[in-house]
């Protein structure tokens, strides 16, 4: 593990998530050691690593809680996604805070806080998140299935972790999304989509897991694409979920399902439903 100075912690947001409303990101981390084999992330030039060391490295920016405090007041009020390019709630995250400390200072300028993980960890923050009057957790939750967890994202954690973390986040009364995302193979659709609808996300997301030759989007990496042609799940299965899901409730699919949340008046208390 590196540990690197930054300049900054707060950069405009580009992209999809951009164009999904948010302003800002914010990434406590380079790098990422779940190392997921389809993560668009280990393409992106400011990763600076080939992508097939994705995964086995990690940056942790040691001054993102101090920079935080001093830059909090330029994204008040405003829509923040963390983190695009790592996962705030990665297992060195534990030790370090760095995600926790960028919470805290956040929280006296109230900005419209999206957190994207899979790290079951984002409950022990609950005691700062239920202050935000403006968030939403969204648990990237891609597969009903251990077995294609491990095999697609072999280092994430356990699938009934993330979701006693998403139980704990709403029993605490946060604002919770289901992003099946990108959604991996299925081993039983018509339970699946139960267990998300009966769990009422307040939203869900889904995008479809492609071949689409190494073309970055929604595949990116040789070794996902492998996987996936091993499995035989294909656009029909994807559809076939997603239709059945609809069955039972509302369904965003790719980026129009990442959106910020909505904005919380003052005097409101805390970030609850
Ligand atoms: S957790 Fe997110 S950032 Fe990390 S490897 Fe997986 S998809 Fe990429």
């Amino acid at each position: 593990m590196e540990l690197i100075e930054s300049r900054s912690i707060f950069s405009p947001a580009t992209g999809f998530i951009r164009r999904g409303g948010f302003e800002w990101t914010c990434n406590p981390y380079i790098g990422c050691t779940f190392g997921c084999t389809y993560c668009y992330a280990a393409f992106l030039p400011q990763n600076r690593r080939p992508p097939d060391e994705w995964g086995k490295w990690i940056t942790a920016k040691k001054n993102a809680a101090a920079l935080a405090e001093k830059q909090a007041p330029r994204v008040a009020g405003e829509p923040v996604y963390m983190s695009s390019v790592t996962d705030p709630y990665q297992p060195i995250e534990r030790g370090l805070m760095l995600t926790r400390g960028i919470l805290e200072a956040l929280l006296p300028h109230q900005p419209r806080l999206t957190i994207q993980t899979r790290g079951p960890l984002v409950a022990r923050d609950i005691d700062v998140l239920r202050d935000f009057r403006s968030l939403r957790v969204n648990m990237s939750i891609p597969t009903d299935s251990e077995r294609v967890r491990q095999q697609f994202e072999p280092k994430a954690p356990p699938l009934d972790r993330r979701w006693d973390a998403l139980a704990q986040l709403k029993d605490a009364g946060i604002a919770v999304g289901v992003c099946v995302t990108p959604t991996l193979p299925i081993a039983n659709v018509d339970t699946f989509a139960r267990r998300i609808a009966d769990f009422k996300p307040d939203v869900v997301v889904c995008q479809d897991f492609h071949d689409a030759g190494g073309r970055f989007g929604a595949d990116t990496g040789a070794e996902a694409r492998a996987l996936l042609a091993e499995t035989g799940w294909g656009p029909a299965d994807y559809r076939r979920f997603v239709n059945r899901l609809r069955l039972s409730t509302t369904v965003f699919e790719g980026e129009t399902g990442f959106f910020p949340p909505p904005a919380v008046p003052a005097g409101v208390e805390g970030s609850r439903r």
